[in-house]
């Protein structure tokens, strides 16, 4: 097979490419390399590609699984924490994640979940229509098979410096896109490894969903606040390509949140609507179901943002969430 992408960094840390799904292809997998051992950062959504991809990966660089000092992962969803159990069934190495974002999988992906029903009622409340929430269930079963078998969690806290092969990295606990995401800030460096939390080019996706952060936006921006007081010269992303400029990408993104908030406090004073449809005026209406969730689950984050600032309110038509002016 093709040789994923592998491209070194100051300090040895190496960004591998690991295969995901339109319309982000790849996620980044960090390893850093310490003098005896190794550690790696979200290895990448499970399928039978990527882990003949980690073979290849680790043959190249000479890496030996027993070497594997930890698996760390900045969040939950299935393009960063997907391999970690399978990963760590090779290596027996520990798997690192925040106490929230643990919490978050386990909603997510544990046994007996009602995660997909919940955010099937949820979408219906806010308007979508049946011929969309009825496709849903299968395509929330699809991501099922990316995060076998679960791995076994060792928690990380937040403000608490944690050795990396052998260097002292402050673990930054921010919300918004993932409940309980961390990114990692080693000083000496200037390097952060911020998985979602800030990505180049693109927004990364703010959803709110049920049973999980009631808030995610003022979550968002807070942590985006946070993450910008960090002097960083080198930002590793969990997407795109490692990038300069971490603290004006912050500023960038928390613009674009509030011209959002503007352009959908327009849309519902022209008139009330539900979310479904403040959505389909917002985003583009031609996206595939995935990419149509996280937009349906952002504008949501956005309206209850609206009520939150005291701009907006809501009120149930027909056991439909209409937002108003
Ligand atoms: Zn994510
Ligand atoms: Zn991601």
């Amino acid at each position: 097979m093709e040789l994923p992408e592998i491209t070194h960094f100051e300090h040895g840390i190496i960004q591998v490419k690991i295969a995901m799904s339109y319309p982000l292809r790849w996620v980044n997998s960090y390893i850093i390399v310490g003098d005896h051992t190794w550690s790696v950062i979200d290895p990448g959504p499970r399928s039978a590609e990527n882990e003949a991809a980690w073979h290849t990966v680790l043959n190249t660089l000479e890496l030996h699984v027993d070497q594997l000092e930890s698996i760390i992962l900045t969040h939950h969803h299935p393009d960063h924490y997907g391999l970690a159990g399978w990963l760590q069934a090779q290596s027996h190495a520990p798997v690192y994640m925040s106490a929230r974002s643990l919490a978050e999988a386990r909603l997510a992906w544990g046994e007996g979940n009602t995660a997909a029903q919940d955010l099937i009622t949820f979408y219906k409340i806010h308007g979508m229509p049946s011929e969309i929430t009825n496709e849903l269930p299968e395509h929330l079963q699809s991501f099922v098979t990316q995060v076998l078998p679960q791995p076994e969690v060792s928690i990380i806290t937040p403000e608490q410096p944690f050795l990396i092969a052998g260097h002292s990295w402050l673990p930054i606990q921010t919300s918004g896109h993932a409940a309980g995401h961390i990114s990692f800030y080693q000083a000496d460096w200037k390097a952060i490894i911020c998985g979602d939390a800030v990505l180049p080019q693109i927004s990364p996706n703010i959803s709110l969903i049920p049973n999980s952060d009631p808030e995610p936006l003022k979550s968002y921006v807070e942590g985006l606040r946070v993450l910008g007081q960090y002097e960083v010269e080198w930002a590793y992303p969990g997407h795109r390509r490692p990038f300069n400029g971490f603290r004006e990408r912050t500023v960038k993104l928390l613009d674009h949140h509030e011209q959002r908030l503007d352009a959908m406090t327009e849309r519902i004073r022209t008139q009330p609507a539900n979310g479904y449809d403040v959505c389909m005026s917002i985003f583009n209406s031609k996206l595939t179901l995935h990419q149509l969730r996280f937009a349906m689950s952002e504008t949501l984050a956005h309206l209850e943002e609206l009520i939150r600032r005291g701009i907006a309110h809501k009120y149930q038509q027909d056991g439909i969430w209409i937002y108003a002016v």
